[in-house]
């Protein structure tokens, strides 16, 4: 049975809308409404484009461009829209829509036939396929209107096309996990520790997610309540998913902490959907009566699509929920991770990133072994957790810091790399990788932006879907990559504290 709480991106609506005038007669119009139907139909039937995209009546005035943007707004299946002017759209009719308008909105700029008709081609099919200065006076209402939202130029038919609006489509379904994100606390965020702070309120203002904190005894209560036979049937799985170290089997003599961390699983999971939420927290200096730090059970659970951050780092968990979202159906995976410890070779550098225990599963595609080591911090009994080496190939690290006066991004796009060395002794699922563009400029431009040491590491989505999701979110995005030297990027950074200060409203 799956308990997996990422999305079918297909029960996400993307509404397709056309823009035209009543000026051209109704023969016109329906070849404006069947050539746009086609098109929306191609898009639906692309495999890049993970929604399901829903044609609309060809629109001709104001207020019935306003009341299919309300409608948009009030259905919770739509995560955005696309709009293209077939024709000429006079643009002053979508002043009211846009202005009303809370979903995401990407304007495709396309027109019906690939290749001009050079032979044939005549004023009725100029007046017929116009988008060329349809889209311009489009253009023109969003960017007065400061309207956020993403332009894709192309025929439909090229793929570049389809892979944008794709991409698109995850991040407007991730900002659509966003907006519905009860987010659970146990306990505070680790003592002293400043990059894990951040506002609360703001962060549902910005984003319409709920931060709120449980008294971890609460959990404690749901994993005490766990069935003995429900834990015996995750034990079972557990063996049948994972290689699991002879003392923790049945007959092991450690056997009862991995029962206790079924236990922990059947009590979080129990917690988590009796709340609705879909992230969470936990924290090793409040663990109340739990006998081991969470690890195995948080590992399973954000493989289940929950998003979860360390030592009460809510930023985080918000980002990997997300990422969760926008990669669903995608080879890959989404994890909490850490910029743990360097191989600092000239020439060579590579950095280990790995966390005490939780790093998700989701990040490989081999069977993680299942063990129990010390754990030196938290002061608790022994952790049961998933060990494992994250595939090799592109990925992205994504972080969130709270600036004060606004919420900041920082990615670097990397490529973790096959382990060079086993590591017999290291008791936890790591991943290694080189950052770009290179390592000195990497971590140079990640400590000038402030940014923090636990991201989401992204295998399944990359780099234009995070960018993609930051235009939505309207929310700074610095991204560190093969195009990033450290003079343009402090100065991007600087040019950023004044554009973001006098972007926001007195
Ligand atoms: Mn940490």
């Amino acid at each position: 049975m799956s308990n997996s709480i990422i999305p079918d991106l297909k029960s996400r609506e993307v509404w397709f809308l056309t823009g035209s005038q009543g000026l051209y007669g109704q023969e016109t119009l329906d070849q404006v409404a069947s050539q746009s139907q086609e098109i929306a139909t191609a898009l639906g039937n692309s495999s890049d484009i993970p929604v399901t995209i829903v044609w609309t009546p060809v629109l001709t005035d104001s207020d019935a461009i306003k009341r299919l943007f309300l409608e948009a707004n009030s259905n919770d299946s739509v995560v955005g829209v696309i709009a293209w002017m077939h024709t000429f759209s006079p643009a002053k009719m979508w002043i009211r829509g846009l202005d009303a308008l809370r979903k995401p909105l990407l304007h495709l700029h396309t027109q019906a036939n690939a290749e001009l008709p050079w032979d044939s081609i005549d004023m009725d099919f100029m007046n017929l396929n116009q988008a060329a200065h349809g889209d311009r006076e489009f253009g023109y209402i969003q960017a007065r209107m400061n309207i956020a939202h993403k332009i894709v130029v192309g025929h439909h038919s090229n793929p570049a096309v389809t892979a944008q609006i794709g991409t698109w489509s995850r991040a407007a379904s991730g900002w659509n996990a966003a907006q519905n994100m009860k987010l659970a606390r146990f306990g505070d965020n680790m003592r002293n520790v400043a990059v894990t702070e951040g506002d609360k309120t703001e962060a549902e203002i910005r984003f319409g997610l709920s931060v709120n904190t449980w008294g971890v005894n609460d959990l404690v209560e749901a994993v005490d309540a766990a069935s003995d036979s429900a834990v015996d049937a995750l034990v079972a799985e557990y063996e049948e998913l994972y290689d699991v170290d002879p003392s923790l089997r049945k007959g092991g003599d450690r056997h009862e902490s991995l029962r206790y961390g079924a236990r922990q699983e059947l009590g979080l999971r129990s917690f988590l959907e009796a709340g609705g939420f879909t992230a969470f927290t936990t924290s090793f200096e409040d663990l109340g009566g739990l006998r081991q730090l969470p690890g195995l059970a948080v590992q399973r659970l954000m493989a289940d699509g929950y998003g979860f951050g360390a030592e009460g780092d809510w930023k985080t968990a918000v980002l990997v929920r997300v990422a969760k979202v926008m990669g669903s159906g995608l080879p890959g995976g989404a994890s909490l991770m850490e910029d743990y410890t360097y191989n600092m070779e000239p020439g060579n550098e590579l950095i280990l990133g790995a966390h005490m225990l939780e790093i998700c599963p989701s990040l490989t595609t081999s069977k993680p072994s299942l063990e129990i080591h010390e754990l030196g911090i938290g002061g608790r009994e022994d952790p049961v957790r998933l060990v494992f080496d994250t595939d090799a190939g592109d990925a992205v690290v994504v972080a969130m810091s709270d600036m004060r006066d606004r919420f900041r991004l920082v990615a670097n796009a990397v490529e973790v790399v096959d382990l060079p060395h086993p590591l017999p002794k290291l008791p936890v699922a790591r991943a290694i990788w080189k950052p770009a563009p290179d390592f000195t400029t990497s971590a140079s431009a990640w400590l000038t932006a402030g940014a923090a040491h636990h991201t989401v590491m992204s295998t399944a989505v990359g780099m234009d879907a995070f960018r993609d999701f930051a235009d939505i979110a309207r929310t700074e995005l610095l991204v560190i990559d093969d195009d990033t030297t450290l003079r343009d990027f402090t100065r991007e950074v600087r040019w950023n504290a004044a554009y973001y200060r006098l972007a926001q409203a007195i």
